[in-house]
């Protein structure tokens, strides 16, 4: 009987523009498949838009309980000179099935007969943060020659407000340097908790992501203001619709599809 590797490779043969997932392993003892927790599908009607003009892509969603803090965090940078602007979405919400595509069926082809090698960059399907709806992955249009989902974000004017300012929002990097879960840094993926346990929805994203939280540290992490919700307080509310937001000159601004 012909073995799964074999039958993989036959198929890979006989359809050579067409990716051929090998069959993922079954999570560890501690729930974690290469170093990733688990993390089921948001239900749909918690998922809402993200600010207009927001997503570099196709429709960026997110959970509803981050949408408020996502709409000020937009509104301050945008008023911060030198990032302006620039700060796009490049994925919000993915859910498993989604995931699946993007684990396997990419543009990197090649690394998805070797699962464990693809997960250092990429959660596969059922493991990743995106699910959840808390999740974005930040990018900068125009690029000025940074490639999307690449280490020079953190070199950008967003990407160094992002580390200076995110979490006055309630958004923290859930994978940075040299982390020891194992998970390539990505200076671009940002999860929501809330600015402190009392916002709506903070203590349920908190409790969501405790496992991760407590093995395996965001930094820079999101932490309780005292007092008060320093982000709500420093935006002034005539700038805030609903939970959407008035990006300032948006519609000038050069957004490339892809
Ligand atoms: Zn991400």
């Amino acid at each position: 009987m012909k073995s799964v590797t074999s039958t993989i490779l036959a198929l890979a043969l006989l359809f050579p523009n067409v990716a051929i997932a090998a069959p993922l392993p079954p999570p560890g003892a501690d729930g974690r498949l290469f170093g990733h927790l688990p993390y089921g599908d948001i239900a749909a009607v918690d998922l809402v838009p993200a600010p207009p003009g927001f997503s570099i892509g196709a429709t960026c969603r997110i959970n509803r309980d981050a949408a408020a803090d996502l709409a000020r965090l937009l509104v301050a940078a945008a008023d911060t000179p030198g990032v302006g602007n620039s700060l796009r979405a490049i994925s919000c919400h993915r859910g498993v099935a989604h995931q699946e595509s993007v684990f396997c069926r990419g543009r990197h082809h090649a690394p998805c007969a070797d699962p464990s090698y693809r997960a250092r960059s990429v959660a596969p399907p059922g493991y990743s943060e995106h699910a959840t709806g808390y999740a974005i992955d930040f990018g900068v249009r125009p690029t000025r020659g940074c490639a999307d989902v690449d280490y020079c974000f953190a070199s950008t004017p967003a990407g160094q407000w992002l580390m200076a300012h995110a979490p006055e929002f309630g958004f923290e990097l859930s994978f940075p340097a040299a982390n020891r879960q194992g998970v390539t840094w990505e200076p671009w993926h940002w999860r929501w908790v809330g600015t402190r346990i009392e916002e709506p929805g903070a203590a349920a994203a908190r409790l969501l992501f405790a496992r991760a939280r407590s093995l395996y540290p965001a930094l820079p992490a999101a932490r309780d203001v005292l007092g008060t919700n320093a982000a709500a307080v420093a935006i002034p509310a005539r700038r805030i619709v609903a939970v959407g937001v008035k990006l300032p000159d948006i519609s000038s601004a050069r957004v490339r599809r892809r």
